[in-house]
C-alpha cells in the first residue's frame, strides 16, 4: 500500500533520512508547511514562504517536489490559493482523524481506532503523535 505523508520542512531538515526512506519506498510526501504554524491571519508572503521552504527542504534529501498540500489544522487564509498555484500544489483535507486529534462527537475516530473506518483508495486519515510528547506532529 502506498500512502502520502504530509511533512513539515523543520522535520525534514531534522530527520532527512526519514524523508529519503519514505520516498525510496514509493510513498509520496505532501507539503505541510515549514513550521506547522496556522496560516490564518498571516500575510500572503508569509504563507508562500511557509510552503516554499518545505519544498526546498524536501528536495535536498529526495530530489522530489511535493504536489499535494494540507494546511496545518485545516486552516486556510487569503493568499493560500495563490501560493498553492505558484508552487503547483493541490490542496487536500482529511476524512478521518486519528490518535491525539479527537473531536467530541466524531464517530470516525472511534471507528478508525477499532479498524472499522471505511477507508477507500482516496481516503485520508490523519494520525500521529499529536501534542502529547510525540516527535512528529500529525
Ligand atoms: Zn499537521
Amino acid at each position: 500500500m502506498r500512502a502520502t505523508f504530509f511533512q513539515c520542512g523543520a522535520n525534514v531538515r531534522r530527520l532527512p533520512e526519514v524523508s529519503r526512506e519514505v520516498a525510496a519506498a514509493g510513498h509520496e510526501i505532501g507539503n505541510h508547511t515549514d513550521t506547522h504554524t496556522g496560516l490564518y491571519l498571516k500575510s500572503p508572503d508569509f504563507i508562500y514562504r511557509e510552503l516554499r521552504r518545505l519544498e526546498i527542504a524536501y528536495r535536498r534529501p529526495t530530489g522530489v517536489r511535493p504536489g499535494l498540500f494540507r494546511a496545518p489544522y485545516g486552516a486556510r487564509w487569503f493568499g493560500l490559493r495563490d501560493a498553492q498555484r505558484r508552487l503547483g500544489l493541490m490542496g487536500v483535507m482529511w476524512s478521518n482523524l486519528g490518535a491525539g486529534l479527537e473531536m467530541a462527537g466524531c464517530k470516525s475516530v472511534a471507528a478508525a481506532r477499532k479498524g472499522r473506518a471505511k477507508m477507500g483508495p482516496f481516503s485520508a486519515c490523519m494520525m500521529g503523535a499529536g501534542s502529547k510528547g510525540g516527535r512528529i506532529s500529525e
